[in-house]
């Protein structure tokens, strides 16, 4: 319990903000500024307990015109500095996340419904990310091309200007670092609206950016609803690009708007990965594996291993330890030293687990969990569902909560097709004793990330994204500083006495 950490005892939400920030009230983050928008109220409930713990207002479309404005004269100062410069800055948001690390993971854990490790280890990730594209500020540089007339041809790489970013509530700082730092690295301003249900330790990070040096307004958040701040940034015409990280449905609807205003647009979606385990693997690593894979975050995991394909021979065997183990798992206080499983994050989202959990029961056994916890707090426990068809609701759908549907398959060919059986691409794992058909699997799996005798490690340095419904574009690493930036081509005639072009 609380006493067993070694920190001191947790500071309520409304102390941990106050602290953080210097202030009490809720709002926008805005050239420096908390704003309190004039919108409808939003309230702040702690999902372990239901209670309120803040109210603001919606920023709305006034606060996205405002924090537009002020990012894009920061954002030219910003691209001003030298490339080494803005190195520096970036390693010093890294060393100031790690400094407020442990008020940072504990008002993530009040608001979000995460357990504290998670909290720390998703915080202590942000740093890291900021670090990673620290490195990268100064050696991002175009190249020259070897064209067949007499000029010298080379490319420049320049940011969008401002960016736009929608992240969604079940990793709220680690989703906003991830966003922020490359766009940072290239030399952009950001406009960053994360869920309307958790916005405060996105606030704190665009905080810490200035702190660290960066030109005042350069990052703003929006603490506002979707449909007013939301919609209203991704149309904005001071908007360079669109980076969505959230539901396939309203990833739909924001690039259809992007597009109508030609902003282009990176989708980070939804997911339902298949963890396939064949019955050469480790079966005590597979099973706990899978219990990482689905139950770790009470399931808000977009690469959550949700479907589990299990070998025949092996299928009854998995699916009872994991039940067992399912059944061991202890939910609690997310703030708790020996919880490893929280809340699901707010009402809505229990409510449509419990829907799709019920309507699946209806054909399916229920081995383990399979109702809301009779207690306060949004809790639903680790629940798993044997006796289910890969075509079942439950098997194609995401649930986005701590529910695994196990499916039986009988030969290699079978688990792929059964595994890319899924309008979704963005993850799959791969457990096995044979390296051969690890490697082949993996190749033949359509899905941005695949693990072989592993479950949900990532890190900033590997690529990440969606093949399919789960979206396009990439995040981290290279490929998704790659994003952030566009080429341009620079032509210098060499040659004073080469015939001019009359046309191409
Ligand atoms: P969501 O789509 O409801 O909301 C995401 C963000 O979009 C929020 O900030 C929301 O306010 C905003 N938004 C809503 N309507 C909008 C509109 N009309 N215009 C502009 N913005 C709007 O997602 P959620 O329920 O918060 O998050 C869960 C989803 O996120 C799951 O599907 C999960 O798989 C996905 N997710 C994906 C990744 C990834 O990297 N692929 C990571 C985490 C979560």
């Amino acid at each position: 319990s609380e006493q067993a950490d070694p920190q001191p005892p947790a500071a309520t939400a409304p102390a941990l903000w106050a602290q953080l920030m210097g202030a009490d009230a809720v709002g926008s983050w805005i050239d420096g500024v908390v704003h309190s928008g004039d919108g409808d109220e939003v309230p702040l409930i702690d999902p372990a307990t239901e209670q309120q713990l803040f109210t603001y207002r919606d920023g709305g479309e006034e606060a996205v015109d405002a924090a537009v404005q002020s990012a894009r004269i920061a954002q030219q100062r910003w691209w001003g500095m030298t490339a080494s410069d803005r190195g520096r800055v970036l390693w010093r948001i890294g060393q100031l996340v790690r400094e407020q690390l442990e008020p940072i993971a504990r008002l993530e854990a009040r608001t979000g419904g995460k357990i504290l490790g998670d909290a720390r280890a998703e915080t202590t990730k942000v740093a890291e990310m900021f670090e990673y594209y620290a490195g990268w500020a100064d050696k991002q540089h175009g190249e020259t091309i070897p064209v067949p007339t007499s000029h010298l041809t080379y490319t420049l790489r320049e940011p969008y200007g401002v960016v736009a970013q929608m992240t969604p509530w079940n990793a709220p700082v680690f989703t906003a670092g991830w966003q922020l730092a490359p766009a940072l690295a290239a030399g952009n301003g950001v406009v960053l609206k994360p869920s309307e249900l958790t916005p405060l330790t996105s606030i704190v990070l665009a905080s810490l950016v200035e702190q660290a040096g960066a030109p005042r307004g350069l990052v703003a958040v929006i603490a506002g609803l979707g449909p007013t701040a939301g919609q209203r940034l991704v149309t904005h015409s001071g908007i360079g690009k669109v980076v969505f990280v959230g539901s396939p449905a309203t990833g739909r609807r924001i690039a259809a708007a992007a597009g109508e205003a030609l902003i282009p647009c990176v989708l980070e979606l939804g997911g339902k990965s298949a963890n396939i385990v064949f019955e050469d693997a480790d079966l005590d690593r597979a099973v706990g594996g899978a219990a990482a894979a689905i139950f770790s975050g009470a399931g808000q995991s977009c690469v959550a291993g949700s479907r589990l394909l299990v070998q025949r021979s092996v299928h009854d065997q998995v699916v009872e330890r994991l039940g067992e183990l399912a059944r061991s798992i202890q939910q609690g206080d997310p703030l708790a030293a020996d919880t490893q499983v929280g809340p699901v994050q707010n009402r809505a989202q229990l409510e449509r687990i419990t829907e799709l959990v019920d309507a699946a029961a209806g054909t399916a056994q229920v081995v383990a969990g399979g109702a809301r916890l009779d207690r306060e707090g949004f809790f639903f426990p680790p629940t798993l569902l044997s006796g289910v068809s890969n075509t079942d609701p439950i098997a194609q759908q995401e649930v986005f909560g701590p529910v695994v549907a196990a499916i039986p398959f009988d030969t290699e060919a079978e688990a792929i097709e059964l595994a890319n059986a899924t309008e979704f691409g963005l993850a799959g794992a791969v457990w096995t004793g044979a390296v051969d058909r690890a490697h082949r699997v993996a190749r033949r799996l359509r899905a941005g990330t695949i693990w072989v005798n592993s479950y949900k490690t990532i890190n900033v340095m590997a690529p990440f994204g969606g093949f399919g419904h789960s979206g396009h574009g990439r995040s981290s690493g290279w490929d998704g500083l790659l994003e952030y930036s566009e080429p341009k081509a620079v032509w210098v005639e060499t040659d004073d006495q080469a015939p001019l072009a009359f046309g191409y």
